[in-house]
């Protein structure tokens, strides 16, 4: 069995870009401009608090929660946590992380109206207890700070370790040799980039992240999404029920499912029963 993404796809593209900077709005235009997906992890108490007391977009200032409404407020976007007050969840005592954590889903949640469900730990760095406190107050996954240079898909979803930072030297290249895999055989490959837009301002200026973007963009055989959609697509996938000989399968969730089998490639539907061979 094979899983394929959105539009019988085998790869999947994401980033996340973490803080309140101004910069973001100038990221969510390129989002646009190229169809790309990405996470973006705010800091709930962190927003400019009433008029904007400089110019926007010189990553000197947090966006006002007004500004974050509106740059955010599209399908390019998932909102995600990264702490109330991005805090260092793994060096702070337990209490202190859980009511940081929670604080910053309530409050993006009021603030969004959506439910959110990711987060991005500040500082990169977690424990096994922050992870626990995170599962208990209803995040799904915990992308971290440490680099993969792979693109695998994560094992354990509160260690999902990003490929590579944008700013990164080699980013364009890794870029290049995704977009050249071919992979067959895999379960889906994964590239996920990671950033700030604060750092597009001086040490990785914006051409290159638009020239990034340019080489990743409009692959017929790349899905682009955010990252819970491939949370929620993957969970999906991993959940079909399958008959012995696995000629049939179930999917009991609400989400599609594209499966490559020996007969061939099929779309099991949400809550249907798909025969792949007599
Ligand atoms: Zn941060």
């Amino acid at each position: 069995m094979k899983i394929y993404f959105p539009g019988f796809t085998s790869k999947v593209f994401t980033m996340s870009f973490d803080d309140d900077c101004d910069t973001n709005g100038r990221m969510v235009e390129l989002l646009k401009k190229y169809k790309l997906k990405a996470t973006f992890n705010l800091n709930g108490n962190c927003f400019a608090k009433g008029e904007r007391n400089g110019p926007l977009g010189v990553a000197k200032f947090n966006n006002t929660e007004e500004e974050a409404l509106a740059m955010f407020d599209n399908e390019y976007c998932e909102v995600a946590s990264h702490g109330y007050n991005h805090e260092c969840h793994s060096k702070d005592p337990t209490s202190k992380a859980m009511l940081d954590i929670i604080h910053d889903r309530v409050k993006l949640e009021k603030m969004f109206g959506k439910i959110i469900r990711g987060h991005a730990v500040p500082f990169g760095k977690y424990t096994e207890a922050t992870n626990e406190i995170l599962k208990h107050a209803g995040f799904v996954y915990n992308r971290t700070g440490y680099l993969s240079y792979n693109f695998e898909m994560p094992k354990n979803w509160f260690e999902w370790n990003p490929t590579c930072s944008i700013v990164d030297g080699q980013s364009r290249d890794i870029a290049r040799q995704f977009v050249a895999e071919q992979n067959p055989y895999s379960d889906g490959k994964l590239f996920y980039a990671m950033a700030h837009t604060y750092e597009f301002v001086e040490y990785f200026p914006w051409d290159k992240v638009e020239e990034f973007c340019s080489i990743i963009a409009f692959k017929d055989d790349i899905w682009y999404a955010t990252n819970i959609e491939i949370y929620d697509y993957v969970n999906a996938y991993r959940s079909l029920v399958f008959s012995a000989d696995c000629k049939m399968a179930y999917n009991p969730t609400q989400i599609d499912v594209l499966i490559g089998t020996d007969w061939g490639r099929f779309t099991v539907e949400a809550g249907k029963t798909v025969v792949f061979s007599k």
